[in-house]
């Protein structure tokens, strides 16, 4: 057992030991965005931090410290939001995993917090891949969670993100002030439900969701949100990425530098 599997727990030669051991770093990265008026700007940090560790003490992995920020242009409008492009996030993680390769790591497991990072992160993780043949797989719980379990994750500052915050810190969450109040029709023929569709099927609109949403989220109602929920998703999502991980752990790394 580590003395703790937080890389920023540990001093320089305790993580180098423990490097040598096994190169597999979960890095979370979050954001810092509005969640409705219930939850904190620091949601998909906490939760994105918050899993890392679990699946970390899970599976006996190290875990970077959590980026706090990433790419939240769509909600700008929205006050104490912070965004940052794309292209440096995918720089700031590219060479964040370029340290630890330096100093010894060959695979990587990006636990994500928000969904506008996707694009980022898999910019980084092929560049990984091309520059130094190591190995990275990367997870967001709202996609795995539909598919693993009963619960229907689908919201942004919704019934099921509110509920895993809860989970987390229940003392940053009001939920007196969760009223859900969304668009349902962006045109008479464009529905929106977590995203639009034109005759059934999914288009990508650009749109600010301040359109979409005056109060900041959408998807299933931010009153529904319960802890319990939150609590059941957070284990069923670390002892899955904890399994996997020990999977990734018997393919070859594939470091070449
Ligand atoms: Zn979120």
């Amino acid at each position: 057992m580590k003395k703790s599997v937080l890389i920023e727990d540990l001093s320089w030669t305790e993580f180098a030991g423990a490097i040598a051991q096994d190169n597999i770093i979960i890095l979370p990265v979050g954001s810092t965005e509005e969640h409705g008026p219930q939850s904190p700007l620091g949601t998909d940090f906490f939760i994105a931090r918050a899993l890392a560790r679990s699946i970390g003490e899970k599976a006996q992995a190290l875990v970077a410290p959590a980026i706090p920020i990433g790419n939240a242009q769509g909600l700008l409008d929205f006050p104490g939001t912070i965004s940052i492009d794309p292209v440096i996030l995918a720089d700031l993680v590219f060479e964040v995993c370029e340290n630890f390769i330096r100093h010894g790591a060959g695979r990587f497991f990006f636990v994500n917090g928000h969904g506008g990072n996707n694009g980022a992160l898999r910019h980084a993780a092929s560049a990984l891949h091309e520059r130094y043949g190591v190995f990275v797989a990367a997870s967001e719980w709202w996609t795995l969670m539909p598919k693993i379990s009963e619960y229907q994750a689908h919201d942004h500052g919704g019934k099921f993100e509110t509920s895993m915050m809860m989970a987390i810190n229940e003392s940053i969450v009001d939920l007196t002030k969760a009223d859900t109040k969304q668009m349902e029709k962006l045109t008479d023929n464009i529905a929106f439900d977590y995203g639009f569709f034109y005759r059934g099927a999914a288009v990508s609109l650009n749109l600010p969701t301040s359109m979409i949403t005056p109060r900041g989220n959408f998807g299933a109602p931010s009153e529904e949100a319960r802890r319990e929920i939150g609590e059941a998703m957070f284990e069923i999502y670390t002892d899955y990425c904890a399994g996997l991980i020990r999977e990734i752990r018997q393919i070859p790394d594939g470091r070449r530098y």
